[in-house]
């Protein structure tokens, strides 16, 4: 049995987005099906409909950033009831037995994770699609409690950007005294900078934009260097203990790694892929400097960043668009024009 959902997809690389219908699993025992308000509009998404991984199966429905109500509950759920606020992130299920998934970090399963589109349902082989459409039905298990006072457009995009600058903010211990580096002002970037204040760190962002100092200062950042200016880049040899680079895109980390500190690591976020330039081992040997990558987060560290912004009232910055906007907001997101997440209204598409 299965349910006709609309939603919005592409076809190919080339393709615009555009409406779709497809099948849903009923509820099992363990599912929760949640009607979707709010979607996030994540570089992700637009990496892979564009087939930038290589790895894009079509038709392709992307967004993993979903908040919205529950409308039915399978069985044996426990945690969510109908009428209930939720939400869900990258992934949707993992294998549930390897050693990551025991320690809570199902976005490293050793079997890989289950994502929320442009995947394949581990239990039905069904493919996966996205949050760009009215409903989703997934395990309990990686369904996110959604704290009540929290703006709900806003919150939609925590559950990507947010948990991915959050994990390794938490992973390297930033908190007060470090001194944080962020790597480029989008979607990532300025969860990165609310986020690292919050945790009381001195945060300076890198950026390739001028005009964005106002902005970043708002966001939380206290400095503000311009990547392509060397006085300003030399200012900060030697500073930082933690840069986390957001960039989406092949670019040159050697300008970076010297502005480290002794023992300090730049972890990389954004772009997947082999580097060029090569990257100079001088610095990094003779700082015992580290580079690293992380991907998204756990379901309890999801769920813990969620309730740390409740605490502090966190949310994204959004511009909020109706779906049928999309296609000029994935040009504009390649054009850094995004302050600082677009979020679809998914009422949008009953319109
Ligand atoms: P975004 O909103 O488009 O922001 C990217 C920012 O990077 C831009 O605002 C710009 O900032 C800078 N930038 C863009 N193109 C650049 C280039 N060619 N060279 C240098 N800087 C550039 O993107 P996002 O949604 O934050 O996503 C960022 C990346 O993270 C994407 O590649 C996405 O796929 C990836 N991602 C990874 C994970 C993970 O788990 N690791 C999770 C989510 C997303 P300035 O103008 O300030 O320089
Ligand atoms: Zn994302």
């Amino acid at each position: 049995m299965t349910m006709n959902i609309l939603g919005y997809a592409t076809h190919s690389p080339t393709d615009n987005l555009a409406p779709y219908h497809f099948e849903r699993r009923e509820p099992r025992a363990d599912d929760v099906v949640i009607e979707i308000l709010y979607c996030g509009v994540c570089h992700s998404d637009l990496h892979q409909a564009h087939n930038d991984w290589h790895n894009s199966n079509y038709p392709l429905v992307p967004g993993h950033e979903i908040v919205g109500r529950v409308t039915e509950v399978g069985a044996a759920v426990t945690r969510f009831k109908v009428g209930d606020l939720a939400a869900v992130g990258c992934m949707v299920d993992s294998c549930q037995h390897c050693e990551p998934c025991e320690h809570g970090e199902e976005q490293y399963c050793v079997e890989f994770p289950t994502l929320t589109y442009n995947s394949v349902n581990r239990h039905d082989q069904m493919p996966t699609y996205g949050g760009y459409s009215e409903k989703i039905v997934v395990t309990e298990k990686f369904t996110l409690k959604v704290p009540e006072n929290l703006e709900l457009a806003g919150t939609a995009p925590l559950l990507c950007a947010g948990i991915t600058t959050w994990s390794p903010l938490r992973h390297w211990k930033v908190g007060k005294g470090s001194r944080v580096a962020v790597v480029g002002l989008g979607g990532l970037g300025h969860m990165a900078l609310k986020l690292a204040k919050a945790l009381g760190a001195e945060v300076t962002l890198f950026t390739r934009s001028e005009g964005k100092e106002a902005d970043a200062r708002r966001l939380g950042a206290d400095n503000i260097v311009l990547s392509s200016d060397e006085t300003q880049m030399a200012a900060v040899q030697g500073h930082f203990d933690f840069i986390l680079d957001t960039v989406p895109y092949i670019h040159d980390l050697n300008q970076y790694i010297p502005t480290l500190a002794i023992s300090g690591t730049l972890v990389l976020v954004g772009y997947l892929g082999p580097l060029e330039p090569m990257l100079n081992t001088a610095p990094m040997v003779l700082g015992r400097k580290s580079i690293a990558g992380s991907l998204i987060g756990g379901i309890a560290e999801t769920q813990e960043l969620l309730d740390f912004c409740a605490e502090h009232n966190i949310t994204s910055d959004v511009e909020v668009i109706k779906i049928q906007e999309i296609n000029t907001a994935y040009q504009r997101m390649l054009k850094s024009d995004v302050k600082y997440r677009f979020v679809i209204d998914m009422k949008s598409l009953k319109a």
